[in-house]
């Protein structure tokens, strides 16, 4: 099977509060002026990759693991653990809160809840997003949320590029309005909306909220994670870890010149965010560039990175 990296075309999200970022900074073909989200590694129904190269290429992301689980390391699981997006607000996001695995599975019949991971690629001077909420007991959280006093409630975060977030199920939060960020989540679409800014739509509705389950889902009190940025210099390559949590490890691969030998006994994904190179495998090339989103399979050899680049990396931990 597959001795390369598997390479993904994107597939494009149009959303009220999208903009034209994911053009701007990494020339996707968008297909609009309000697009949202980039899904650059995914295996989600409602969004499936093709791939690109290969002896699979034509094929979904989630076919290629219905059938060739051999290139995940044979790893368990009825679908693909992780989902890897790059999202532009030009407009607030939702106030939200996704729910566990446990509550996904008996409320909502799906394989996963959802917990996140944001780094910020860019963002506007001054840009905010909410991450967690100020509210001591449940009792107060529905009160807060009941009255509508979201000033009180919400916890606001001033973001710049480079931070990185990581928000566990049961965590209120938004991406505010001039950020742009890569997410690395569990592979699910499931979102309980708190809160819309009472904004209206263009059919002249509100968008719908889901207090009962967001009640229900959100940690109290909430506790900030603490992360601990470490970073390893090798030659050619510096790694930084972002996290290592239950369902996955992220870290961040800054490229200049020409990485040691890698081999991996799990799938990895990358993705491109700055600067160009190329994977080396064998006698054989394969550029990269900003913008790029691939998988490095088990069955791949082993292999070197060459240039000068930022790449976004993460695993599963299932
Ligand atoms: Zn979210």
């Amino acid at each position: 099977m597959y001795n390369e990296p598997i390479f993904l075309k994107p597939v494009f999200k149009e959303r009220i509060w999208g903009g034209t970022q994911l053009h701007e900074l990494f020339n996707y073909d968008i297909p609009s002026d309000q697009t949202g989200e980039c899904w650059g590694i995914s295996a989600h129904a409602n969004g499936p990759n093709e791939i690109m190269n290969g002896p699979l290429a034509g094929k979904t992301l989630t076919e290629a693991w219905e059938e060739n689980r051999e290139q995940f390391g044979d790893q368990a699981g009825e679908e693909l653990p992780l989902l890897v997006k790059i999202l532009d607000a030009k407009k607030d996001l939702s106030v939200q809160v996704h729910p566990d695995d446990t509550y996904a599975q008996e409320k909502e019949n799906e394989a996963y809840g959802k917990t996140e991971c944001w780094y910020v690629i860019d963002c506007e001077e001054g840009a905010e997003i909410v991450f967690g909420h100020h509210a001591t007991t449940r009792e107060e959280l529905q009160a807060m949320v009941e009255n509508g006093e979201w000033d009180k409630l919400l916890r606001k975060v001033k973001v710049h590029p480079g931070d990185f977030f990581y928000v566990p199920s049961g965590t209120i939060h938004a991406i505010g309005a001039g950020v742009q960020i890569l997410e690395t989540q569990q592979s699910s679409d499931i979102t309980y909306r708190v809160y819309d800014y009472d904004r209206v739509g263009a059919d002249g509705n509100k968008r719908e909220l889901h207090l009962n389950e967001s009640l229900e889902v959100t940690t109290v009190p909430h506790e900030d994670p603490q992360l601990n940025r470490e970073s390893s210099k090798d030659k050619g390559l510096k790694e930084e870890s972002l996290v290592k949590a239950d369902y996955f490890g992220v870290v961040l691969w800054e490229l200049h010149g020409r990485s040691p030998q890698f081999r991996f006994e799990k799938h990895i994904l990358v993705s491109v965010i700055e600067g160009k190179g190329m994977v080396k495998v064998g006698n054989q090339r394969h550029a990269v560039k900003k913008g790029s989103h691939f998988i490095l399979p088990t069955t791949m050899a082993p292999f070197e990175l060459e240039g000068k680049a930022k790449m976004v990396v993460s695993w599963s931990n299932k």
